[in-house]
Formats: structure tokens, C-alpha cells, sequence
């Protein structure tokens, strides 16, 4: 991963010591020998991150380095962790975030650090901080918990240069805007070029403009990642876009969640790891990453035809009952499409920061529907036409 622009690279971040608990940290050095470490982690096993087994030693820490790895006696160190039984790696990186607008809250990112990461990729999915430089400088002013590296999203330069009119191919004069943003990104430091493609206004580009941009990014040794056009029923389509972008604009491609999502599809995935791995073998560098659990995580929305929200006219849309039916039957089919019987895999997720706007809005919901948000008008008419208690997971997720 290249250095993350201008956020600064704490190399004492280097270190972690996971399976969370407290680990004794005793004793100053003794007062005949003078410590030469900082610290000294004793009796840890190391998984040094390339893919070698573990193995038993000690680490020695000075000036925030690594400075010697194998038997170190631990009245050398001014400070000891004794991490027997426990693993010492490097910080993993976590590449696929979400930070802008959440790091500031939670500068420390102890969420982050406490799991063991210490580096991060944000900007994915197509949407990142807009001016890359301002943003870095803003976060770093006070110091931040972990390494951040971010990508410049094809949905944040997309919205910037085509305005609320987007369910069209870009003029030459917006897709030279585009590109010079992109650019403009990279050169403060971002490390690729992120789409998502099941949002918009990214939904209404074409490989051509993707490879446009990603070719920009790829001038800068930048990568695509990819929120791919579809993770369901089409994904086969979808990894072989996302490949062909990478192969034509000469980076590596990484796709992120990588899953078959439509019901329909389990158990077919070989299909798309095949595809993968026929671009490696082409000499491609195609990576793909995961969540850790069997769920996915994203905005209402995603349940909704991308027309309904153009211009930001959902509400005005949804005034209309017949356009609001419409709206229902099309939430319903399409997930029965994807091999769906209701919407029961879904969760609402309610975040500290949505409290108090959901209370409102449901306080609103008891006594008139007029009042509601779109989200939840959506939701209401989804459940009343379907079934309440089948529906009661439904995802709502207003922030
Ligand atoms: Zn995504």
C-alpha cells in the first residue's frame, strides 16, 4: 500500500497484540544494565504477515521500531508486555471502510485499534471525501488513532461535475472535469479510483467512462476498487466488467464484498472465484475481499429503483399514490427475483447518532404518514401491503 498522503505513518503502530484482555506491563529496567529497548514483548508468537507460520520470540521496540526480533532478555527493555500465548503481528489493514464524517467523532478509532487494526482504506464504494488534501489536513490537525489511506470515488467526482442530472453519459466537458478531479485526488495523496456502481449516480456510468477514470488513477500507481453493478442475479457480468475496466486502464483491480447476494445464486460462487482466477492467471493483479460475517451492510435505498431518488425528488415522488404502489410492488418483485419469499434477512440497524431522528420519526409515523421521511414511508407502505411481522427487520437506516 503506498503511503497514505499527507496522514502521517506511525510506524510504533507497526505492533499489536491481539485476543483482547489485559496484558501485564511490569517493571522499569533494572539500575545496573540501562534498557536498551523502549519496550520489549516477551514470549509472544509472531505471525509476521507474509503468510509464515508462527513462531515463538521476543520483540524489541526503540524509537517506535522494531529493532531486533528472536531472544531478548526482558530486563533489556524499560517496559515489558509478557504476551505468552498470545499473537504479535503487524496492525491489520482494514481495506474496506467508510470513515469521512466518522473519524472526526471518533478520532482515537479505539473501535478500530481495539480489533488490532491500525491502517485503514476509506473513499470505497465510489464515495470519499471531495477535496482529499483539506480532509487529510483537517483529520491530522489533531491526531488520529490509525493510518488512513483513502481512494477518490467515481460517485463524489460523478455528482461534482454532472450535478442532479446524472441518468446519462457525461458531456466531453464533464468527463474532462471528472478526470481532472480524479486527478487532482491522486496527486493529493489518494491510492485509486473506488465506483459504486449500485448507487448513484455511478449506476448510470459506462466501462468506457469507469476506464477513463480509473486509467487516471492508474497514472499514479492508484488501483480500481469496485462496488460492483450487481452482486445478485448478474454478478457473473458484473466481476467481468469490473476486470475488464482493470485490464483496459492497467491497474490492479480489487472488487470489494465479494459474494453472491441473490438467494438464487448460492452455492455458485465458484463461478465468479473462477473468473478471478482467470485474470490472475492472465497475469492480472485482481484481489477481492470479504465481510466476516453473512450479512451486508448498506442504506435503504439500495431496496429502491434509482429513479425515484433523481434530483432528490423522492418525497415529491412519493406523494403521488399511484407512484407509491408502483414503488412497493417494485421492492416486492425485486426480491422475489432474487429468490427472496419477504425482506426477513434484513435488520434495522440503529446507530446513537439516528436515535433521536428515528424516535421522531416514529413518534411522526403513530399519527400521520404525511409528515414521514422516505425512508419510512417506504418502509410503511412495503410492510402494510406485505406483512408486518415478516417485515419487521426491514433495514432502516436514515443517516
Ligand atoms: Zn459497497
Amino acid at each position: 500500500m503506498p503511503p497514505a498522503g499527507k496522514v502521517q505513518i506511525r510506524t510504533l503502530a507497526l505492533i499489536c497484540v491481539l485476543m483482547l484482555r489485559l496484558i501485564p506491563v511490569v517493571g522499569q529496567g533494572s539500575a545496573s544494565t540501562p534498557p536498551e529497548f523502549e519496550l520489549v514483548i516477551v514470549g509472544g508468537r509472531i505471525l509476521d504477515g507474509t503468510g509464515n507460520p508462527w513462531f515463538e520470540a521476543d520483540v524489541g521496540i526503540s524509537g517506535g521500531k522494531i529493532v531486533e526480533i528472536g531472544k531478548i532478555d526482558a530486563a533489556r527493555g524499560l517496559q515489558k508486555i509478557y504476551a505468552k500465548d498470545l499473537i504479535v503481528a503487524p496492525g491489520f489493514i482494514d481495506v474496506h471502510t467508510h470513515l469521512e464524517g466518522a473519524i472526526e467523532q471518533v478520532p482515537n478509532a479505539e473501535n478500530l485499534v481495539m480489533m488490532g487494526v491500525t491502517t485503514v482504506v476509506t473513499g470505497n464504494c465510489g464515495s470519499s471525501a471531495g477535496n482529499l488534501a483539506e480532509w487529510f489536513e483537517s483529520i491530522s490537525k489533531n491526531g488520529i488513532g490509525v493510518n488512513i489511506a483513502s481512494l477518490v470515488g467515481h460517485n463524489t467526482v460523478r455528482r461534482a461535475a454532472m450535478g442532479g442530472d446524472f441518468n446519462r453519459a457525461p458531456t466531453p466537458e464533464e468527463m474532462s472535469r471528472m478526470r481532472g478531479m480524479v486527478q487532482r485526488a491522486m496527486e493529493d495523496g489518494a491510492v485509486g479510483f473506488s465506483s459504486g456502481l449500485e448507487y448513484l449516480p455511478g449506476a448510470y456510468a459506462n466501462a468506457y467512462e469507469l476506464t477513463e477514470l480509473a486509467r487516471v488513477a492508474a497514472r499514479y500507481g492508484g488501483i480500481y476498487a469496485t462496488h460492483m453493478r450487481d452482486e445478485g442475479e448478474f454478478v457473473d457480468k458484473s466481476v467481468s466488467e469490473s476486470i475488464a475496466v482493470g485490464e483496459q486502464a492497467d491497474c490492479p483491480v480489487e472488487i470489494s464484498h465479494f459474494k453472491v447476494s441473490s438467494k438464487k445464486r448460492w452455492g455458485t460462487a465458484g463461478t465468479i472465484i473462477k473468473l478471478v482466477e482467470a485474470a490472475r492467471d492472465r497475469g492480472l493483479q485482481v484481489t477481492v475481499d470479504q465481510y466476516m460475517y453473512p450479512a451486508s451492510s448498506t442504506g435503504l435505498s439500495i431496496l429502491f429503483n434509482p429513479l425515484l431518488f433523481e434530483a432528490g425528488g423522492a418525497n415529491e415522488r412519493l406523494k403521488d399514490p399511484a407512484t407509491r404502489e408502483q414503488v412497493r410492488k417494485d421492492v416486492v418483485n425485486r426480491a422475489r427475483a432474487l429468490g427472496f419469499n419477504d425482506l426477513s434477512f434484513a435488520y434495522i440497524v440503529i446507530t446513537a447518532k439516528t436515535l433521536r431522528r428515528l424516535r421522531v420519526a416514529l413518534r411522526t409515523r403513530l399519527t400521520s404518514t404525511r409528515k414521514l421521511t422516505w425512508p419510512l414511508t417506504c418502509c410503511r407502505e412495503v410492510v402494510r401491503g406485505w406483512s408486518y411481522a415478516r417485515c419487521r427487520r426491514l433495514m432502516l437506516k436514515l443517516s
